[in-house]
């Protein structure tokens, strides 16, 4: 028995699971990937204090041996199903196992929104991603699409700019979300334009993507844009499907928490990207983490 299980190893998890090492918790973090979550899928971070420039798989390696260093424990194993009893959380997990402890820290993240469109699963892999820093590399010298109009979008686009022949920005507005110093960049690269009021339809291809259809949503027009691949950035899914049944998600899938990270349930608090908040980015998930360790440990003493 534990006294902390922490749920994912994203930059949330692993800062709690620093904390929670420190405050002498027996801890265990379980994660299905590596350590760092969507980090490790970051080619460049230029935005955590401290590190003017660095990787998300330095990063992610680096908070990780810090972690191990508080002699917190790391698990990669799938969770199935979470049961929550008083006292007592029990994690089931995919493998058949199950692990208890007495207070849970939910971080395990948010996952790529899909389009939902036809060809976009038949061709996932094949022109169709998710991750410029892990396919990018792939497109030298090709065109490719990029869908969405956020801080994703954007920045994956100007870094696919750096392979790809040409890259064409769909947005279903005329303006981006993006933030501000973002536009800027993109605005200024030749190799990016923009297709704006616009959808895609239907990716098409025959062993792989070969022309994304796409649809102006103000004059209806259709065009078929030859295309090698397509990056998909419109938002993002929590990953809370496990918690299906308790009590602790608001009506788009999140979970709400007060401002000590707890859940509306006893001793089970979340972080980071899963969490309903206005601000998704590894220093808000670490400093999530570093909170919610602190309340848990609150919480186990006064039990
Ligand atoms: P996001 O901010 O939710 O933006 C999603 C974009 O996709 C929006 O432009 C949205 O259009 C569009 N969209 C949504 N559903 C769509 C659909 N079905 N079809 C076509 N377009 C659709 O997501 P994000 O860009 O992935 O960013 C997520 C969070 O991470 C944000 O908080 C962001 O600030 C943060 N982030 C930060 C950085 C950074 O600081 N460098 C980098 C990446 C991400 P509308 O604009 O019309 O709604």
């Amino acid at each position: 028995m534990y006294d902390l299980i922490i749920i994912g190893g994203g930059p949330g998890g692993l800062t709690a699971g620093i904390y929670a090492g420190r405050a002498n918790l027996k801890t265990l973090v379980i994660e299905k990937d590596l350590p760092g979550g969507q980090m490790q899928n970051t080619l460049e971070i230029d935005n955590y204090p401290g590190f003017q420039r660095t990787t998300g798989a330095e990063l992610s390696d680096s908070m990780y041996r810090h972690m191990l260093e508080f002699e917190t424990e790391w698990k990669q194993a799938e969770v199935k199903s979470v049961e929550l009893t008083e006292k007592i959380k029990t994690v089931y997990l995919t493998n058949g196992d199950s692990v208890s402890a007495k207070a849970l820290i939910i971080a395990s993240g948010a996952q790529p929104r899909k389009l939902n469109v036809p060809g976009e699963q038949e061709f996932a892999g094949r022109g169709v991603s998710y991750c410029a820093t892990c396919d990018g590399a792939f497109f030298r010298g090709k065109n490719v699409v990029v869908v969405g109009g956020g801080d994703s979008a954007v920045e994956e686009g100007i870094f696919l700019t750096r392979f790809a022949l040409s890259v064409s920005i769909v947005h279903r507005r005329n303006q981006l979300r993006a933030a501000p110093i973002l536009q800027a960049k993109a605005f200024a690269n030749d190799k990016l334009n923009f297709i704006w009021d616009s959808v895609v339809e239907e990716i098409i291809g025959d062993n792989k993507v070969t022309q994304v259809k796409i649809k102006n949503v103000k004059t209806n027009d259709v065009q078929l844009l030859n295309s090698d691949g397509i990056f998909i950035y419109v938002g993002f899914l929590p990953n809370t499907n496990y918690l299906k049944g308790i009590d602790i998600l608001n009506e788009a899938g999140y979970i709400e928490t007060d401002e000590n990270m707890a859940t509306r349930k006893p001793g089970v608090f979340a972080v980071g990207d899963v969490r309903n908040t206005n601000l998704r980015q590894i220093i808000t998930a670490a400093g999530d983490g570093a909170l919610a360790a602190v309340s848990a440990y609150h919480y186990i003493d006064s039990l």
